[in-house]
């Protein structure tokens, strides 16, 4: 057991300068996370609120976590006082939510919408529309402690690479879409929105992500090993 520190180096060598890497770290335990802290990385990604708090109190705070599974309205005053990035926000009532827990904690959040891209019917995220809804929705503006910094999502599990491609290739367009002010003049003018970050790509179809475009891939068993 323990990681691949090998795989470490060769996958942060093939990403410099172009992403982010967050290792992803649900279900293993704390050593493998000090072991990675210890080589120098502090992105690290997890799915599960009583994990994540758990292990936050476990290890050195200079941590940046990142929720990426899918979080409950009321688990998120959890995460809230710490909390990097959460990347799987899907609904206008979560975000309320998080806004709400951010300005008690005195804080500004950083949230990714996360969209639906797969063949799939179980992965959670907002189709076009909805995105489109939210983002033209007028209250998110008087959300004042998050701050929506891009977009995630995840692509089918299928070995057809073909598919997977396409995937991120829509994902990609709806991102460079939001991110360009002039196409979208109104959203621009609001002060929360700053597209930066295009949240794509796992240990099986980060090298693809990374040609259509990805800015940062959550990779967890090409690290740590599979997951029972
Ligand atoms: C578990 C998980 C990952 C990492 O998956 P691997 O295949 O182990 O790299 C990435 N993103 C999300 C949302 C996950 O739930």
């Amino acid at each position: 057991m323990g990681i691949n520190k090998e795989k470490y180096r060769e996958i942060v060598t093939e990403l410099a300068g172009k992403a982010t890497l967050v290792a992803v770290s649900k279900t293993k335990p704390a050593e493998d996370i000090q072991a990675l802290y210890d080589l120098g990385h502090r992105d690290f990604g997890e799915n599960y609120v009583q994990e994540l708090t758990q292990k936050h109190e476990q290890l050195p705070k200079d941590i940046r976590w990142h929720f990426i599974g899918h979080l409950q309205s009321n688990k998120v005053k959890y995460i809230a006082p710490f909390v990097h990035l959460i990347h799987g926000v899907d609904s206008y009532n979560l975000l309320k939510e998080i806004n709400k827990q951010a300005l008690k904690n005195n804080r500004v959040i950083d949230c990714l919408l996360q969209v639906y891209i797969a063949k799939e019917e179980t992965k959670f995220g907002l189709d076009e529309n909805e995105l489109d809804d939210l983002l033209q929705a007028s209250p998110i503006n008087q959300l004042t402690n998050i701050q929506i910094t891009g977009l995630m999502g995840m692509a089918s599990f299928s070995d057809n690479m073909d598919i997977v491609r396409s995937e991120f290739k829509y994902l990609k367009s709806l991102f460079d879409r939001y991110a360009q002010p002039q196409t979208y003049p109104e959203h621009s003018r609001r002060t929360n929105h700053k597209f930066q970050t295009l949240s794509m790509g796992m240990s099986a179809d980060y090298k693809t992500a990374l040609e259509e475009g990805s800015n940062m891939v959550r990779i967890g068993s090409l690290l740590f090993g599979e997951r029972n």
